[in-house]
């Protein structure tokens, strides 16, 4: 059946600007590093993209490795959007990344231009998208001088195959060497994609700081800490669950580690008349660095869920203490 997007599609969702840029991003953005390869069941996956897009998630984020197997989900991507989205291009706001091992060989990793260039290709191709709005350095790597990896980013702006750049995974120093470079490049650097919930803080370590100080926006990944910040594993570990599938990402031994916390913090958020899922979101939504928050869903409800949380982000002194004590 063919789709038609909601006509209210932007009348709930909140615009966040990242950084000092004329781009603003959804409050929460779409990651499909799961649920979106050909392992995974494509109509779920449409479901989900056709859900986000009408609840006003126009930010949608890839990068070359993901499925499995690598590449499918941009593959998957490029499939949906020729039969929905291609009319809503210029609505949609894309990111994909490189910098994981992607093929085999000395190519095919890490930071170099030979990788970047040739790899961005790739994904344009599977996507079948002309260019990408957001192409990132997916980790930094120790090896490459910056110069070059940031050299490419600025070729590729050039080119026409990215409109804006990002860097993901680096720490403070790392990315102030980058924004200097790409400040002199004449590249607009817009973007951070780091790692950030109530479990994993280490952002507030100067990297907020630094990103504000060179007027780049943060977009924070595994909000949820994976699902573990949600209320599905307080009575156990359910079979259809990332940590139940035996991922080599999220399994029972972390979610056991820190179950204390999560019935702690569940218990908080229903004090606030919240879902736990939702008052995680909120709290990373408090820093006015970060312009987005970047969930992974393996349904269209959760989606709807965690955009509904989006009706309370206000935080008392007393429940950021809380939650400080309750986390540390
Ligand atoms: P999250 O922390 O949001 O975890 C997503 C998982 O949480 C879902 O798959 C689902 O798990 C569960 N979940 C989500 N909403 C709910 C809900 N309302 N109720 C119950 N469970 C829920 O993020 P991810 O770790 O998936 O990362 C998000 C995105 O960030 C990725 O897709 C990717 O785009 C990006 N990313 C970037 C990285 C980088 O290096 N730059 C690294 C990792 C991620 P379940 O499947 O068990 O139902």
């Amino acid at each position: 059946t063919s789709y038609q997007a909601d006509s209210k599609r932007y009348d709930n969702m909140k615009y966040n600007r990242t950084g000092k840029s004329g781009v603003r991003l959804p409050a929460i953005s779409l990651g499909l590093w799961h649920n979106f390869g050909f392992v995974d069941d494509l109509k779920n996956g449409r479901d989900i993209l056709r859900t986000a897009f009408d609840l006003g998630i126009t930010h949608l984020d890839f990068a070359n490795n993901y499925g499995p197997p690598p590449g499918s989900a941009e593959e998957n991507f490029g499939t949906i959007f020729k039969q929905d989205f291609k009319p809503y291009r210029d609505e949609l706001f894309i990111a994909t990344k490189a910098g994981y091992t992607m093929w085999p060989g000395p190519y095919g990793d890490f930071g170099s231009r030979k990788y970047l260039i040739s790899s961005l290709d790739q994904s344009l191709k599977r996507m079948g998208l002309d260019y990408v709005d957001v192409f990132y350095h997916h980790r930094p790597d120790p090896d490459t001088p910056l110069q070059e990896t940031m050299g490419a980013l600025a070729d590729i702006v050039r080119q026409g195959k990215a409109l804006y750049v990002g860097i993901s995974n680096y720490g403070p120093e790392d990315t102030q060497k980058a924004a200097k470079l790409l400040k002199g490049l004449n590249v607009p650097f817009i973007l951070h994609q780091a790692r950030y919930s109530m479990f994993d803080r280490w952002v507030e370590d100067g990297l907020l700081d630094t990103l504000e100080n060179h007027g780049v926006g943060c977009i924070a990944f595994s909000p949820l800490a994976q699902g573990m910040l949600t209320d599905k594993y307080l009575k156990g570990i359910p079979e259809n669950s990332r940590a139940g599938n035996d991922s080599v990402f999220l399994n029972a031994e972390m979610v056991y580690s820190h179950i204390e916390k999560i019935k702690n913090l569940n218990a908080m958020a229903q004090e606030r008349g919240q879902k736990l899922s939702q008052m995680a979101i909120a709290w990373i939504l408090r820093q006015k660095q970060v312009a987005s928050v970047l969930v992974g869903v393996s349904s269209a409800n959760q989606l709807k869920e965690n955009v509904k949380g989006l009706d309370c982000l206000n935080f008392s002194e007393g429940e950021l203490n809380l939650i400080d004590k309750i986390v540390s």
